[in-house]
């Protein structure tokens, strides 16, 4: 049995890349007839607590991104949709991950590496973010994990921590696998088109899913694009148009190869209005699901419940084959 798991962190405010890379994607996994608990999503909180954050502000970050994942398709019928804090057997493993994990191979990651450059006091938590991860997925003895590119290094650490672990005290845990969007798996900063887009970096080239769309159209019209002015789809050598195009064919479902334009400016006001034409539905999805914040707090409510009695089963038998008996 395929069991698909992915969860969004509460960290800013989403973006197009965690839409094109994650939501949209894992939205899709749950096709007409899904069964419930084949697919988990949920809402990482905790994760959240890995760079500063405001807490007055932690439990709108969630509630506003809950709202967004189910704007975007997922749908909490058909799949375990919760939060990640209100299932304690979370921290709970990622301790027994941290004993089965390596300081070295925690130290390697890229994301930790480039976060933690950017900040004076790095949280501890920042570099065990991935046995945290790592627990989050193998809980539910998950087996695919449709995330952006940037997350394939951690779910491949998940997989040696699986299998570290099943080696040395039994097997408990199934091997997970990444699985990425063919196209948009990688959206770049519109501004700094080297730099993937990401929900905690403020720069004017980051599409937020809530902006206006005169807001998202300008944005697009001044994206940073290369020298000369031939479109032409090389994500090395022209970064930003390669960004626009790869934009362009995930929102419309049109191949990259199949994108032809004679200028710049042409390119970027159909993109503009691709995305423009994705963000306005899904912008007035979620006015409605906002619009019942008790009814989302319930449905989070009624998810934790099911997350929890998926996850202990699991926990136990951890605990049980490290040697712990209490
Ligand atoms: P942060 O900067 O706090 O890490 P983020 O924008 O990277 O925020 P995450 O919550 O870390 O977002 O990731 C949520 C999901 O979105 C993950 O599956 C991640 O791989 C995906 N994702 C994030 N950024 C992009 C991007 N630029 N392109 C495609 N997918 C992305
Ligand atoms: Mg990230």
């Amino acid at each position: 049995m395929a069991r698909v798991l992915s969860l969004f962190t509460p960290s800013g405010r989403p973006t197009l890349g965690n839409l094109l890379g994650a939501l949209h994607p894992s939205a899709q996994r749950l096709g007409p007839d899904a069964s419930r608990t084949d697919h988990v999503y949920g809402i990482s909180d905790l994760h959240a607590l890995t760079t500063p954050h405001d807490p007055a502000l932690l439990n709108e970050r969630s509630l506003e991104l809950a709202g967004l994942a189910v704007a975007a398709g997922i749908d909490p019928a058909r799949c375990v949709f919760f939060r990640q804090s209100a299932v304690p057997a979370h921290t709970e493993l990622s301790y027994l991950l941290e004993s089965t994990a390596y300081y070295g191979e925690m130290h390697r990651m890229i994301q930790f590496k480039e976060k933690s450059a950017r900040q004076e006091a790095v949280r501890l938590s920042l570099l065990t973010y991935p046995a945290l991860m790592a627990a989050d997925i193998l809980l539910y003895q998950a087996t695919e994990v449709p995330v952006g590119a940037d997350q394939s290094q951690h779910v491949e650490l998940t997989r040696d921590l699986a299998e570290r672990f099943n080696r040395q005290y039994g097997p408990v845990f199934a091997l997970p696998r990444a699985v990425h969007p063919a196209t948009a798996a990688r959206v770049m900063d519109l501004a700094e088109p080297s730099r993937k887009m990401s929900k905690s970096v403020d720069s004017p080239g980051t599409i937020y899913l809530l902006d206006p769309v005169d807001v998202v159209r300008r944005k697009v019209m001044r994206a940073v694009t290369d020298s000369g002015s031939e479109v032409a789809y090389d994500p090395e050598g022209k970064p930003g148009v390669s960004n626009l195009l790869d934009i362009l064919s995930a929102c419309t479902d049109v191949p990259v190869e199949t994108l032809s334009y004679a200028s710049y400016g042409a390119l970027k006001r159909d993109t503009a209005d691709a995305v423009i034409g994705l963000l306005e539905p899904l912008q007035k999805r979620y006015d409605e699901i906002a619009a019942d914040r008790a009814e989302l707090e319930e449905v989070l409510r009624a998810g934790a419940e099911q997350a929890r009695a998926l996850a202990e089963p699991t926990l136990a038998a951890a605990r049980k084959a490290i040697g712990l008996t209490a």
